[in-house]
């Protein structure tokens, strides 16, 4: 019986989509591999009767801790506390930073592996094998524990939350001592993301920045086309995890899901992830250097050639089109 624990965080009075997805991703993993999923939450946000709905996204067991929230060692001496004394072998992180650094605090506290960036996991004999994407996404490779305990990270929203695994869960108050260190670091104030408000899901125009922009000052290039159109600008993940766009405005696989009426592409490779999220679009248009590009293979008008040149002039000939 081995269990697999995620640690569950929320805001104003709702969990979080990444941390419901991987309570349904563990309750699916925990049942076949002879164990039960459970959650953990610390903080006061939540009341049992909000705790407990856990359980219909597949949490058997909801550990209700009292302590610090929102920061990462009082976690990590929870988590450490309820694995040892309820043979708990793997604990799982829906993403993000403090999934990171409560992940990594709890591989040194047990000595466990951990894996990062998780975009799969199955069940092999017993024990879990974690999918991972390498070398700039461009491969995918399997993880498994050499003991028998292990920490996953995994990529926000990487596992979809099913709310129908279970009934309510049971609450488990569960009193922690915290190590005096754990209790150095307090959350002050939570912010809104910069961007959070990006909507591109009702964009009929949408110009879409890459890694070919080369830099996040370079967005300016596509804000001004978007501007001469009447359009929203958008990214790929690529340039989302570089920090150049807000994640609000990511497409793929990952992100958000278009259709406009056009989707023009700057510096975009056409990766499957990414065209996932646009092959709906009613017409397409690239500018990349690269002849070679996938994205020329789905694209309706394929521009090959450096959009650094391209894009100012195209933005320039629109406006002159509209007498701007
Ligand atoms: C599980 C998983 C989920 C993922 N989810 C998503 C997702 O939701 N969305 C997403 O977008 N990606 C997603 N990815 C990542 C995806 O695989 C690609 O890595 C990503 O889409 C590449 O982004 P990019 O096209 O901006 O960068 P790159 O692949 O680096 O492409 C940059 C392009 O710019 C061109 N270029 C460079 N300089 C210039 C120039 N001066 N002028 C013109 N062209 C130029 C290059 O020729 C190249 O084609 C996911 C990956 C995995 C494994």
């Amino acid at each position: 019986m081995a269990g697999i624990i995620v640690y569950v965080l929320g805001k104003d009075g709702e969990f979080n989509k990444n941390s419901l997805g991987a309570i349904s991703k563990a309750a699916q993993l925990a049942g076949e591999i002879g164990g039960e999923a459970s959650a953990v939450v610390v903080g006061e946000s939540f009341d049992d009767a909000k705790l407990a709905e856990l359980g219909k996204y597949g949490a058997a067991k909801v550990y209700k801790v009292t302590g610090p929230e929102g920061v990462a060692q009082p976690v990590v001496d929870a988590i450490e506390k309820i694995a040892t004394e309820n043979d708990i072998k793997y604990a799982l992180f829906g993403g993000g930073l403090l999934g990171f650094e409560i992940g990594a605090g709890l591989t040194a506290r047990l000595n466990w592996g951990v894996t990062a960036e998780a975009t799969g996991i199955r069940a092999e004999g017993g024990k879990l094998i974690v999918e991972r994407p390498v070398l700039q996404d461009s491969a995918i490779v399997d993880v498994a524990y050499k003991g028998d305990g292990g920490v996953i990270v995994s990529r926000l929203n990487a596992f979809e939350p099913n709310d129908s695994i279970g009934a309510a869960g049971e609450v488990v108050d569960t009193p922690v001592e915290f190590k005096e260190h754990s209790l150095r670091a307090k959350l002050v104030a939570r912010g809104v993301q910069e961007g959070a408000d990006v909507n591109i899901e009702d964009a009929d125009v949408i110009i879409a920045g890459g890694r070919g922009l080369g830099e996040a000052a370079n967005f300016s290039l596509a804000d001004d086309l978007a501007a001469s159109l009447g359009g929203t600008v958008a990214a790929t993940r690529a340039v989302v995890d570089a920090g150049w766009f807000p994640y609000a405005g990511q497409i793929g696989q990952t992100g958000k899901t278009v259709a406009p009426k056009l989707y023009l592409a700057l510096g975009i490779s056409g990766a499957i992830q990414h065209k996932v999220g646009m092959q709906a679009s009613e017409n397409i248009v690239a500018i990349n250097k690269d002849p070679n590009a996938p994205i020329f293979e789905f694209s309706d008008l394929g521009v090959v050639g450096d959009l650094h040149s391209i894009a100012p002039k195209l933005t320039e000939a629109i406006k002159a089109k509209k007498g701007a």
